[in-house]
């Protein structure tokens, strides 16, 4: 166990953000550089996981709390559990990585019924003692002991009705003293005995709980979310109370250096007066926009404004902070990086980088590749005529369709079937599963700053929040007038808070000028090239428009499903001879010839791997109850295999009916010869063969594809080569190089040969509860099982090269498009990677920043994201 536990706020530590948390390592650094912080200090995530290791506090911290409390005593001349002037402290999670809403907070510790009296008479403020205890007395009784907070809130809203009044607010003293009895009373039925008055054990008591929530479910949801491991745990701080609570001089709010939908320069956030911090994140009222302090206080604003922006020069980043004013007098509570929308996040950086806070290497460094995703989806058709059902705030940009459902575990039911929007009054940290399952989330209430709007935000997806126009009944809502029931379509548009009722036209991304930005200074530092696996001529035409340098795969059969040539396959593959067969692909080969011709011209000049048929034969044919015939179902039968992803696929197939990749070869030769003559610009070929394990096969490959483009197109130039997705072909890279013109990974078989996990069932069996159990941290489908397939991978790459130093390699299985993968496939030297096209700016940005961290300027995946 380390010396030491806890850290007063202005002590030095190293350990940093891993040991402090986010929040502890931010109040310290605040307090160093002379921002107003109130005093405190921060116990560690070592003693969180000792705590987690043996439920029990480590042996020596609650020494080293009352240490630490008596010098915040003397700090602030008030004593903790006196009377008379009572020393008053919240308790608040602060993990290493942002989990907004995920754990707990308590304010007003050390209150009990003297202390409220003696706090009272000191402010002369009665009804914000009273105000101040009731709170304590909810947030204590939920988090410590697990009491419904349902009935705390109808206790509050039930004497609202009673007097008559709209707002917390409106509430007077003896109306808070009443309440504090009320909910005295619920805490002692809950739990049996009175609320604790000793400071000491309300303090131990939550510190303790605070560890605790780091194991919740919803914590444990989300991490499994953002890829956050298990075993951070979590620091807690123990901060001097300040008060937002005392009245019109005093209040609480949350503000951004820039806008975090938009990234527009200024400040941007809300204010709630007369009031604590969780009535602003939990949205139970809702906040003003934060000009208004501008005229109720304007000396706290000016301040804000100045330390904000002393802020994100500091941390040369776009901040979020969490303030509180106590009459007339500012204070910092939190400052961290600010969740943004992809746009947000490119034209921040854009913006520092001209305002020379960054340079361009770490304004690539600052955008999460996987958000651009964001970007690039669908967005409601502007010209479309369409009649808006309500409007709320545009908390979270993008258009999403789906089934409305009314709570979380529904969305996860629902969204099996089909994409769903989850309609709630509010989201709390609880409806986390929901919010991952959603397609889109809407709220009746909460700001720009909820729980929804911030979790929406930072999952990509679209958020329109405090919908005044919306109402929610049992199991039904009315949107502008219309009822709808659970299942019913609607539409919102996160970046204008528009909702329609149903389905609305969408239409392709347009790409701004700050994304065309980042990505340029992305190609100026990146060395992998970026390839898109494309099967069409649109699919390629879009590839290249997102920045593609070539087709890195394109899977013939695909081509092979179209109506018109469907029939004429099953005719071949039902054929009892080979002139049967050759007649059949004769009259395919034209089909083929002109796919190639579009795709070979939406690339003109630039490289196009075509691969041949891999797909086992039986995947053209019907089931066998469906069979047209007799003749059909015997060849059905016959084709049957128990194992068909290691059956006759392949390259197995093309040496076993040479005449099919004969046809595919000679389409292909025709093809480029046909664009070459019109065009005049040569397309690169490279014929690729799958699923090949020895050399053998592509030798005898290898010369028939040479033989036919001898005949067809002997003067354009192509390139053979396999795909490298067995392990026996990784490990005889060397023998096989021989006969490749390049390799090309295929990672999706690979993954599934080299961990026997079947591609096909692993996601939806054991896969799923490997994953949440921990054996694995992450899908090996999504993102390169470094260890293993990796392994592979490099051994094949330095066994290839070792035998042929020019050898061309690339990715194209789904982890060339994955951020993490993209990384390792540029540190092991590749020279391409190839993914859908949709992916090829993010895999340009994630190859730039794997560059960047190569020579030692930060990226964002090195950076833990
Ligand atoms: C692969 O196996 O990684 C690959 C790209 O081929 P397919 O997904 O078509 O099997
Ligand atoms: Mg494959």
């Amino acid at each position: 166990m380390p010396d030491r536990l806890v850290f007063d706020f202005d002590e030095p530590a190293t350990g940093g953000r891993e040991l402090l948390g986010g929040k502890g390592v931010g109040l310290a650094e605040m307090t160093g550089m002379g921002v107003p912080v109130p005093a405190g200090f921060t116990i560690t995530t070592d003693a969180c996981r000792a705590y987690m290791a043996s439920r029990e506090l480590p042996e020596g911290l609650e020494q080293e709390v009352d240490d630490h409390v008596r010098r915040l005593e003397e700090r602030t001349g008030k004593r903790f559990g006196s009377h008379d002037d009572p020393l008053l402290v919240s308790v608040r999670s602060g993990a290493a990585v942002s989990m907004p809403g995920m754990m707990d907070t308590i304010l007003n510790l050390g209150l009990n019924d003297e202390a409220t009296e003696g706090l009272a008479a000191r402010t002369e403020n009665t009804r914000f003692a009273y105000d101040s205890y009731r709170r304590l007395i909810q947030m204590f009784g939920e988090v410590v002991d697990g009491i419904d907070a349902h009935l705390f809130e109808s206790a509050l809203s039930s004497l609202k009705q009673a007097r008559g009044v709209q707002q917390d607010t409106d509430l007077s003293a003896d109306d808070l003293e009443e309440l504090v009895g009320t909910f005295k009373q619920i805490y002692r039925d809950a739990v049996g005995e009175e609320f604790a008055g000793d400071a000491r054990a309300q303090l131990l008591r939550a510190v303790r709980a605070v560890f605790e929530s780091w194991d919740t479910p919803r914590a444990q949801v989300y991490r499994r979310a953002h890829g956050i491991p298990d075993d951070l745990g979590t620091a807690v701080n123990v901060v001097q109370m300040v008060f937002g609570n005392k009245g019109d001089r005093s209040g609480t709010g949350v503000a951004f250096t820039r806008n975090p939908s938009t990234g527009e320069s200024g400040l941007y956030g809300e204010f709630l007066a007369d009031a604590q911090g969780e009535d602003v994140v939990a949205g139970i009222r809702t906040p003003q926009p934060i000009e208004t302090m501008r005229d109720s206080l304007p000396k706290a604003f000016e301040q804000l404004v100045e330390t904000m922006r002393r802020l994100e020069e500091h941390y040369r980043d776009m901040q979020d902070i969490e303030f509180t004013v106590e009459d007339e007098q500012l204070y910092l509570l939190q400052t961290r990086s600010a969740k943004r929308t992809a746009a947000a996040a490119l034209k921040a950086a854009v913006a520092m980088v001209d305002e020379r806070l960054i340079t361009r290497e770490e304004a690539i460094g600052r955008i999460d590749p996987a958000q651009l995703d964001q970007l690039l989806h669908p967005m409601i058709d502007p010209n479309a005529e369409l009649e808006v059902a309500a409007k709320g705030l545009n908390a979270s940009p993008g258009a999403a369709s789906g089934g409305i459902v009314f709570d979380a575990d529904t969305a996860v039911e629902r969204a099996k079937d089909g994409p769903v929007i989850l309609v709630r009054y509010e989201t709390t940290p609880d409806d986390i599963h929901g919010m991952i399952a959603a397609d889109g989330i809407l709220t009746v209430h909460g700001g720009m700053t909820s729980h929804a709007a911030v979790v929406a935000r930072g999952m990509g997806k679209p958020c329109v929040a405090s919908c005044d126009d919306l109402t929610l009944d049992q199991g039904s809502a009315t949107l502008g007038g219309r009822t709808l029931h659970e299942g019913d379509t609607i539409t919102i548009d996160g970046g204008t808070g528009e909702v329609f009722v149903g389905e609305v036209p969408l239409v392709p991304p347009q790409l701004n000028e700050d994304f065309e930005t980042i990505l340029g200074w992305a190609d100026d530092v990146r060395r992998l090239k970026v390839r898109a696996n494309a099967d069409t001529p649109e699919d390629a035409t879009r590839a290249r428009e997102f920045g593609a340098e070539g087709i890195g795969l394109c899977r013939t059969e695909h081509m092979f499903f179209g109506p018109d040539r469907l029939p004429v396959v099953q005719e071949m593959i039902l054929a009892d001879t080979e002139a049967g067969r050759r007649s059949a692909l004769d009259r395919l080969l034209p089909f083929q010839q002109s796919d190639f011709e579009g795709i070979f011209e939406a690339m003109a000049g630039l490289p196009v791997t075509i691969r041949l048929l891999d797909p086992p034969l039986h995947e053209f044919l019907p089931a066998e109850t469906d069979a047209a015939d007799e003749k059909m179902r015997r060849r059905i039968r016959a084709l049957h295999e128990a194992n068909p992803m290691l059956g006759t696929r392949g390259c197995r197939l093309g040496l076993q009916f040479p005449e099919i990749y004969e046809m595919q070869i000679r389409a292909i030769a025709r093809a480029a010869r046909a664009v070459q003559e019109r065009s005049g610009d040569a397309p690169l070929v490279e014929v690729m063969h799958p699923l090949v394990a020895f050399r053998e096969e592509l030798a005898r490959l290898r010369d028939l594809t040479e033989s036919v483009w001898q005949e067809e197109a002997a003067a354009v130039e192509h390139l053979v080569g396999t795909m490298i997705e067995v392990p026996r072909a990784a490990l005889r890279a060397d023998e096989i190089s021989e006969v490749a013109d390049f390799f090309s990974f295929g990672t999706n078989d690979l993954t599934q040969t080299t961990l026997a996990f079947s591609r096909d069932d692993a996601e939806g069996k054991f896969l799923t509860a490997y994953l949440e159990d921990g054996v694995l941290d992450r899908n090996p489908f999504e993102s390169i099982d470094i260890d293993g397939v990796g392994d592979l991978m490099r051994i094949a790459v330095e066994r290839g090269r070792g035998a042929k130093p020019e050898i061309k390699l690339g990715i194209c299985g789904e982890h060339g498009g994955e951020p993490r993968s993209i990384a390792f496939c540029h540190e092991l030297g590749l020279d391409y990677v190839s993914c859908s096209p949709f992916r090829v700016p993010l895999a340009r940005l994630a190859a730039a920043q794997a560059a960047l961290a190569e020579a030692g300027t930060g990226s964002y995946a090195a950076a833990g994201g």
